[in-house]
């Protein structure tokens, strides 16, 4: 099977010196393409910056703003059987970029910030897809029923939530737990473990949909 994946934070510049960004590391995205290679399938990796290198044998291919992500993405759909979009894009950007260094002198600057548009609700809203639609849920409180909205909201297959609040998990660290939520189904719960293993078993799950 063909799998794309999007995985790490965007990069939404500022000034030519700065950018609004978020914590993700990578980590579970490019741990989730991993998985897929060593199981044997085709996997395109849209990946924001992030300081891990290319998983050998994915095609990868690197951006840097949400917008650079939405075109890569939707340029890749071609024949793919499994989106799987782990990345978490920027949700506000600059509303304009400030061609030179905002200087320190010059009073309190104030950033005006416009929604960037949403990946994974463009992909749950095309007319027609063959392929399995999966997102991620990062959420501080109230797991199950975020993850829900989103489900629905986003039109996906399924979502897969993981709580960022808990030390030790999630943003930038090695492990994670995750819930899968699918339509009209109990979550159901990969316990805390390595995000590799989690991501073989995920794999799994994401093939026997399809
Ligand atoms: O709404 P929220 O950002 O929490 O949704 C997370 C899910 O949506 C993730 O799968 C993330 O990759 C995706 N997303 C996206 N484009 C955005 C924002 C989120 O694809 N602009």
């Amino acid at each position: 099977m063909k799998f794309l994946i999007t995985a790490g934070p965007t990069r939404e510049p500022i000034d030519p010196v700065r950018y609004l960004s978020n914590r993700s590391s990578g980590k579970m995205g490019y741990a989730i393409a991993q998985a897929a290679l060593d199981a044997g399938h085709e996997v395109i990796l849209i990946s924001g910056p992030v300081a891990l290198p290319a998983p050998p044998r994915a095609q990868m291919l690197r951006v840097t703003t949400a917008d650079e992500m939405y075109d890569a993405v939707h340029a890749n759909l071609g024949d793919i059987d499994i989106a799987v979009l782990c990345a978490a894009v920027a949700d506000f950007k600059p509303a304009a970029f400030a061609p030179h260094k905002i200087k320190k002198s010059g009073g309190d600057p104030v950033i005006q910030l416009v929604p960037t548009r949403d990946i994974l609700a463009s992909l749950g809203a095309l007319p027609s897809k063959n392929f399995l639609l999966a997102g991620f849920a990062a959420e501080t409180e109230e797991l199950e029923k975020n993850a829900r909205e989103k489900l629905k909201k986003k039109r996906c297959d399924a979502v897969i939530a993981n709580d960022v609040s808990v030390p030790g998990l999630g943003f930038e660290s090695e492990e994670n737990e995750l819930t899968i939520y699918l339509p009209d189904q109990k979550g159901r719960v990969l316990p805390r473990g390595s995000k590799r293993d989690l991501a073989n078993a995920l794999v799994k799950i994401l093939c026997a949909m399809k």
